[in-house]
């Protein structure tokens, strides 16, 4: 369609030059191809260009002439956004001079005296293709909805400034909204497209007459390569924009940036500028975050621990340790379970904290591999300690919420069961209670099934997370494991006691028990006594110790209940 419509239009060419008769000769070729408009000086080509920018197709352009001469005409033209799409043939009896203006932008030149008429029409037919297909391209280049590049074109362009003007040092800047899905889903798409094109216009004015390109990266991420010397004065300028646009809706835009050097080409710069960004995510000390040294050795560090994950399981590098939980309601404390908590010990970087690369792995998809080792480890244990004491010790292992997702979920744990011969209310499964409230419908199912197989679930962090009264009473559950901020403030500040008392009054409406994490003192111990919880677990009693050294525990124990039976 729209090449038949290019074919049957006349295009318009603009001649600009001082001498009569070489207009006159010009005319005479291109007339009969072309409608042919002519100015007599720079300054009338250049008001000319202005008056017919949208259907012009081409300029000759002489570069001697009075008032405006060519090289300035072609300075002019290239600084000015609406006309320098326009393409300049030179008309010049100068070789030097053709350089220059090639410099300057020209698309070509045709030499003086003319030519055969031929070359000239080849020459401008040729011209006006080429910068036809390039119009073609440059709809193509273009984000319709905001207008900026998109995201392909972005990264070439990014990379031509890259090598062509080493001078220039651009930053990497990624912005991009908060929750923007939910911005949608609760104000409806049209208002978040709006909020989008305003953010493009910004951008763009942001940017315009600076040397900075722009581009939405996908759906509410932008990408900005510019240099500025106070992001943070930039990132107030977008917010507020916004702002203005959506009065009743509080929308957070947040930003990263990765600062240029010569050395990292535009992919690299972007990858860290996004990591930068990523961490604004729940961050309340501010909304903008600039790339450093030390989120790059963290980003090493992890990119290290992914890596070495591999050969960490065939090596046996996991070993898992266990805490025990006491049973506080007899006197003294008696042994009552055990959690199994993983430890990686690597070969070269040492002790690497659960902390590290717990949270690390389930990102990537990659804990249940941990995950695995460690059931397997707990159950084996189960059975050791069994076979060799003649004492079956409960123990508990950590769920995370995609394996609560995972269909495999119950047969794993249905053959461990098998292979160790150990029943499953002596295999119990921790379920952080913010995996709750991420699609509580499906986890509840999950859960009701292995309960039906007889495994026992504990909420593990109750407290940290936000489920409602409401929710949780629906919610199948066998223990509550009471987030250990609660007891480790408690000593300070009363009303931090009152709370126990609430999670302990939910935990009786509710019919189950409640482990108190991370108890540290023979105080907190007390008072948790006194206030009716059932178990603790903590350094109290015990920090997670290896298996041997928990081996102890159980000799100290089944030595007490030979006491107690006598
Ligand atoms: P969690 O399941 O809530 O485990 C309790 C954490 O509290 C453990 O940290 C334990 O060492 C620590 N802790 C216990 N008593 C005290 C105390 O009195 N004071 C203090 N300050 N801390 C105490 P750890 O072993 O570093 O594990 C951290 C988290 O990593 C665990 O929290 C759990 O969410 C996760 N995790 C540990 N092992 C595994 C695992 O095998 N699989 C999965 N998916 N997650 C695991
Ligand atoms: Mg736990
Ligand atoms: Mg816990």
């Amino acid at each position: 369609m729209i090449q038949s419509t290019a074919i049957h239009r006349r295009r318009q060419v603009l001649v600009v030059e001082d001498q009569e008769l070489n207009r006159d000769i010009l005319g005479m070729i291109l007339e009969e191809y072309y409608d042919v408009l002519y100015a007599e000086n720079g300054a009338e080509g250049v008001a000319c260009m202005r008056e017919h920018r949208e259907t012009l197709s081409i300029v000759l352009l002489d570069l001697m002439m009075p008032v405006m001469n060519g090289f300035e005409v072609l300075e002019l033209v290239r600084e000015d956004e609406e006309l320098r799409h326009i393409p300049i043939i030179v008309l010049t009896a100068e070789k030097k001079a053709e350089l220059k203006a090639l410099q300057l932008g020209a698309a070509d030149f045709i030499t003086k005296p003319f030519d055969m008429h031929e070359i000239i029409l080849a020459r401008v037919g040729r011209i006006i293709e080429l910068s036809e297909g390039r119009r073609l391209i440059s709809a193509a280049e273009r984000d319709p909805l905001t207008g900026l590049y998109n995201r392909g074109f972005f990264f070439e362009y990014a990379d031509q400034i890259r090598r062509y003007h080493h001078d220039l040092r651009m930053d990497a800047v990624v912005m991009n909204i908060e929750r923007f899905h939910s911005v949608n889903d609760f104000n409806g798409r049209e208002f978040g497209d709006r909020i989008l094109r305003r953010l493009g216009d910004e951008i763009r004015d942001c940017l315009s007459g600076t040397e900075g390109i722009a581009c939405r990266a996908e759906a509410d991420q932008f990408f900005l390569f510019c240099q500025c010397t106070d992001y943070r004065a930039m990132l107030d300028r977008f917010q507020q924009s916004v702002n203005e646009l959506s009065k009743r809706v509080a929308i957070r835009l947040r930003m990263g940036v990765c600062f240029g050097t010569g050395d990292r080409t535009p992919g690299m710069l972007f990858d860290r500028a996004r990591t930068a960004c990523n961490m604004v995510r729940g961050s309340y000390k501010g909304h903008l975050m600039i790339y450093d040294e030390e989120m790059h050795k963290r980003e090493l560090y992890s990119q290290r621990l992914l890596n070495d994950l591999g050969q960490a399981i065939e090596e046996r590098q996991f070993t898992v340790y266990y805490q025990p939980k006491y049973d506080i309601q007899c006197h003294p404390p008696r042994l009552n379970s055990a959690e199994a908590l993983v430890r990686w010990k690597h070969p070269e970087l040492g002790m690497v904290s659960p902390g590290d690369f717990i949270p690390l792995f389930e990102k990537n998809g990659l804990i249940h591999v941990v995950d695995n080792y460690v059931w397997g480890e707990a159950a084996a244990q189960i059975a050791e300690w069994r076979s060799k004491y003649d004492f079956t010790l409960p123990l508990s292992v950590n769920l995370s919420r995609m394996e609560v997702f995972d269909p495999a979920l119950e047969k794993t744990l249905l053959r461990l069961l098998e292979r160790y011969k150990i029943s499953s209310k002596d295999f119990k499964l921790e379920v952080t209670e913010s995996a709750y409230t991420d699609d509580a419908d499906q986890l509840v199912s999950v859960i009701g099934q292995l309960r039906e197989y007889g495994f026992e679930i504990e909420m593990d962090d109750f407290g940290s997370g936000y489920s409602s009264l409401n929710t949780i009473s629906s919610l199948p559950i066998d223990v509550l494991k009471m987030d250990m901020k609660f007891i480790q403030n408690v000593e300070e500040d009363s009303k931090n006691f009152r709370l126990i008392e609430l999670i302990l009054d939910i935990a009786g409406y509710l019919g189950v028990p409640v482990v108190a994490e991370g108890v540290e003192t023979a105080k907190q111990m007390e008072l948790l006594q006194n206030a009716g919880c059932e178990y603790v677990q903590g350094y109290y009693f015990s920090r997670p110790l290896p298996a041997e050294e928990f081996e102890k525990l159980i000799i100290k124990e089944i030595e007490a209940a030979k006491e107690r039976k006598s």
